[in-house]
């Protein structure tokens, strides 16, 4: 079983990301939890480049190709070989946030990075996705002041992203979830497990 988890920032991913981990892993399953980018060791380096390294940002093709290359590796290193073992893999991100952030984020043709991403993931797509949904504005509080490049974006940027995530989610209702995530962490994870449950049964 392959979930992902999208959302904009301060949605809390990664909370409900290892809620679940432990959930199932209570029912006897092997679990692995990770992200995007910098899962793996030149995804970390990835990951610095893009986010921290405080470098004069590239230009929206070459930001997509790293992404890109961290998805590839991501997918080769740890995704695969994981569901190979019949894990369970929960990754905090995945093919979603490259079609919002640089697609709708930094107007990208969507048309193009789904190519791109289905290229560097072999076309691997997740059972399910959960989409954490939030106005951006509520996210960026929940955050102490930017703490990487991404969210000192002006909002229209994170409101592109939004609208993106829920269109994707629309369009593939069967494959996704959506909760609002202003909601308690509880109430979030209650919903979360229900959805996952019968697909733990399969
Ligand atoms: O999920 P997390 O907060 O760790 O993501 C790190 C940063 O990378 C966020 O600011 C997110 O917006 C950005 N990001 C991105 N494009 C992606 C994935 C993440 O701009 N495809």
């Amino acid at each position: 079983l392959f979930v992902a988890f999208e959302g904009g920032e301060g949605a809390g991913k990664s909370t409900q990301a290892h809620r679940l981990a432990q959930w199932i892993r209570e029912r006897g399953a092997e679990v692995t939890v990770t992200r995007e980018p910098g899962a793996t060791e030149i995804g970390k380096d990835l990951r610095y480049l893009l986010l921290h390294s405080g470098r004069t940002p590239v230009s929206p093709r070459t930001e997509a190709l790293l992404y890109a290359a961290d998805k590839a590796e991501h997918v080769d290193a740890v995704i695969r070989p994981a569901l190979d073992r019949d894990g369970v893999v929960i990754t905090d991100r995945y093919v979603d946030s490259t079609l919002a952030y640089q697609g709708a984020g930094r107007k990208l043709s969507q048309h193009e990075i789904l190519r791109l991403s289905r290229w560097a993931t072999r076309g691997l797509r997740p059972h399910l996705t959960v989409l954490l949904d939030l106005p951006p504005e509520v996210g960026l509080l929940r955050k102490d002041g930017p703490r990487d490049r991404l969210e000192s974006e002006p909002l229209e940027f994170h409101q592109r992203v939004r609208e993106q995530f829920l269109e994707l989610a629309a369009l593939d209702p069967d494959h996704y979830l959506v909760v609002d995530a202003t909601q308690p962490p509880e109430q979030i994870a209650d919903r979360v497990r229900e959805r996952v449950k019968p697909l733990l049964e399969n």
